[in-house]
């Protein structure tokens, strides 16, 4: 089995995101989508949030679970018996903060590779920063995520004040 975990905040999942994992859907049996929690960080969406939009946006893609995680990204991997993580990139400021971590995930995870696919050209600009500040200022951020999540997102505002 070709199993891919592909980690992050996802505070919230963009389009980007999404792009990504359908793209790399032909290459893998399967692809775990994990919210990787860090207690030091502070996220603007709750964990249950940010996981009901995940859920929401690969409801029908029956080859994606949707998970979270707290441990080491390469332990987890393990546990999930993943052979690949899954990373995207946007400019050469994600080349170099992805190398570092790929490399140093490939020292410690036992030879565990990241596959890398670049963004397409219409989301190249898209973050979940850019979207979370659009979002704080009134603006409406539901154009820059996933479709089946727009009226979660919608729902989930309403009660940030
Ligand atoms: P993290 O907190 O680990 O940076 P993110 O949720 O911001 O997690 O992003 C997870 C992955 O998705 C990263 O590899 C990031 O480069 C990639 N990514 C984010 N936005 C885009 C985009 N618009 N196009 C392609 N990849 C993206």
């Amino acid at each position: 089995m070709k199993i891919a975990v592909f980690p992050g905040s996802f505070d919230p999942i963009t389009k980007g995101h999404e792009d990504i994992v359908k793209r790399a859907l032909p290459l893998f049996d399967k692809i775990i989508v994990a919210l990787g929690v860090n207690s030091t960080k502070r996220y603007y969406f709750s964990q249950t949030e940010r996981l009901d939009f995940l859920h929401a946006t690969f409801e029908h893609e029956p080859k994606v679970e949707v998970d979270v995680f707290q441990k080491l990204t390469v332990d987890y991997c393990k546990e999930k018996e993943a052979n690949f993580i899954l990373r995207g990139l946007r400019n050469s400021n994600d080349f170099n903060y992805e190398t570092t971590i790929a490399m140093l995930n490939r020292d410690i995870g036992d030879g565990l590779e990241t596959l890398f696919l670049l963004t397409s050209p219409e989301y190249s600009y898209y973050s979940s920063t850019v979207v979370r500040e659009i979002l704080k200022g009134g603006g409406d951020g539901s154009i820059f995520v996933p479709e089946e999540m727009q009226d979660l997102l919608k729902e989930a505002m309403k009660h940030k004040g």
